[in-house]
């Protein structure tokens, strides 16, 4: 009899059973699709040579994860990319403000009024991100805080909505590209916590950047893989798991899946009933005969680009999408041109392009001309260098991975109390109503992005279990 048996080989999946194959317990893993990696994979989605990323592209959270740091991935083939800005926030007057590595530089591009504040705002907790960025990552409580004092700090200052935290600025580029950042995870900007968010975003540039893996973002998987069948680990692929019975005997069982499969496969009944999915996403990937004409110099050279013109505007591009059931007609957007610093990922000369927007839970329509739209707003000329275009919108991103419910790539909204405890109002959010059976995806603390950590995180609750029965 096996250990354990994971059911699903995205990043919290993969980490899962590498942590567990480290202790020295048998781990097989059973994964629907053809190849590993979730919400961490690479395609060539639209022309030969075009290596696109359909989901995660950029890693500022996995470079900072302290579950990733301590394996040896680099040595399974995982090369961190930076580009020389790690995000941009262009404007449509052709300015921009930027998320550098240095705190200088961001404050720099905020203006002599905002240039202070932005200090005395990070500067704080860049010394100890590296404790914080594990005890926040830990929460609720898997791991004693080591260092109480600051995550008590860093709660006084993130636990109110971002809007709170944004009066702390009085001039548009600073305003723009925090709310734009707290959008990463598609919460309203007004929501509780959501401090905290765009914070977490901020100081992770600073400490380590927001890298692209060399080669896509299936160098991150292969890299788990790899190391998990070293350690004695077995990975199965193309096994859709409809029902327990469909597993071999194992003394645990670990879900990297939805609350809502899991407690189908396992019978769990409503227990997840109360579990709240949020809006969608519209994703785009392009295959481009040059780089993206940005107007403004410095999204030229940023891995990242926000498209918002104003936080007014990203306020009511999210709320369209998660309150009033339409599509934004601005919609704020996400895009990500790994080819500026990875040659591997396109032809010469030629680039992939990578770009989301909000959209309704389960909307059926397609963003494709608002988004471009947007896109001409900043880099007008854009749509001439467009070579193919794959699009996939809520039904297409749930088809291909099924804890995408609706379209939602954070598995569950990142919203209200839900933000920080998930799946349930619980102290111990990776068990489940079976002793047995534990859940280990981005619906659980600390929620979604390639991190690994609620994988990590589950792990202890799973390895407690087995060194005790
Ligand atoms: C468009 C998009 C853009 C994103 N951008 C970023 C980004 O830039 N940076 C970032 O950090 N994050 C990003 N994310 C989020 C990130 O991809 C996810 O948060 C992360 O992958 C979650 O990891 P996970 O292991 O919990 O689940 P997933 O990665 O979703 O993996 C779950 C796995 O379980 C499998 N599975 C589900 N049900 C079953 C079953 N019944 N039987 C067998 N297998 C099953 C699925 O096929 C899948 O492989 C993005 C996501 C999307 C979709």
């Amino acid at each position: 009899m096996l250990d354990a048996v994971v059911v699903g080989a995205g990043p919290n999946g993969l980490t899962a059973a590498v942590e567990l194959a480290r202790r020295g317990f048998s781990v097989a893993v059973f994964e629907a699709q053809g190849t590993v990696g979730g919400g961490a994979r690479t395609e060539e989605l639209t022309l030969p040579g075009f290596r696109h990323d359909p989901c995660s592209a950029a890693h500022p959270l996995a470079i900072n994860s302290p579950a990733f740091r301590a394996l040896p991935l680099e040595r399974y083939g995982l090369e961190w990319l930076h580009a020389e800005l790690p995000m941009a926030h262009p404007f449509p007057d052709g300015t921009a403000a930027v998320l550098a590595r240095s705190v200088g530089e961001t404050a720099a591009s905020f203006g002599p009024r905002d240039a202070g504040a932005y200090r005395r705002l990070v500067e704080p907790f860049l010394p100890k991100w590296d404790t914080l960025a594990r005890d926040f990552m830990s929460l609720p409580l898997t791991a004693l805080p080591r260092d109480p004092v600051t995550l008590a700090r860093f709660g006084l200052v993130g636990l109110p909505p971002s809007t709170l935290l944004m009066r702390r600025f009085r001039d548009e580029p600073a305003r723009a590209l925090f709310a734009g950042l707290v959008a990463h995870v598609m919460a309203p900007l007004g929501g509780f916590a959501t401090g905290a968010i765009g914070l977490v975003f901020a100081l992770a540039a600073h400490a380590r950047g927001w890298p692209v893996a060399r080669g896509g973002s299936q160098a991150i998987s292969d890299a788990l893989a790899a190391l998990l069948r070293d350690l004695g680990g077995s990975v199965h692929t193309d096994y859709e798991v409809k029902r327990l019975d469909d597993l071999p005997p194992a003394r645990a069982y670990v879900f990297d899946t939805s609350p809502t499969a899991l407690a189908r496969i396992a019978g769990f009944g409503d227990h997840y009933a109360g579990y709240r999915y949020g809006p969608g996403a519209f994703k785009i990937d392009y295959a481009l005969d040059g780089p993206v004409p940005w107007t403004a110099k410095e999204a030229r050279v940023a891995g990242t680009v926000q498209i918002g013109a104003s936080r007014a505007e990203i306020g009511a591009a999210l709320r369209a999408a998660s309150r009033e059931g339409r599509a934004p007609d601005k919609p704020f957007m996400i895009t990500v041109q790994p080819s500026v610093v990875d040659p591997t990922r396109a032809p010469a000369g030629k680039h992939v392009f990578w770009a989301y927007g909000h959209v309704p839970h389960g909307w059926t329509g397609d963003l494709t001309d608002a988004i471009e739209r947007q896109l001409e707003r900043f880099a007008p000329g854009f749509r001439d260098r467009v070579l193919a275009r794959a699009t996939a919108g809520p039904p297409e991103l749930a088809a291909r991975n099924a804890n995408y419910v609706g379209g939602d790539i954070a598995s569950g909204a990142v919203s209200g109390l839900q933000l920080l405890l998930r799946p349930k109002l619980t102290l111990s959010p990776y068990h489940t109503p079976h002793p047995a059976v534990f859940i280990c995806s981005s619906a659980t603390p600390p929620g979604p992005g390639v991190h690994g950590m609620s994988g990590h995180n589950a792990a202890k609750a799973v390895w407690k279990r087995l060194r005790q029965t």
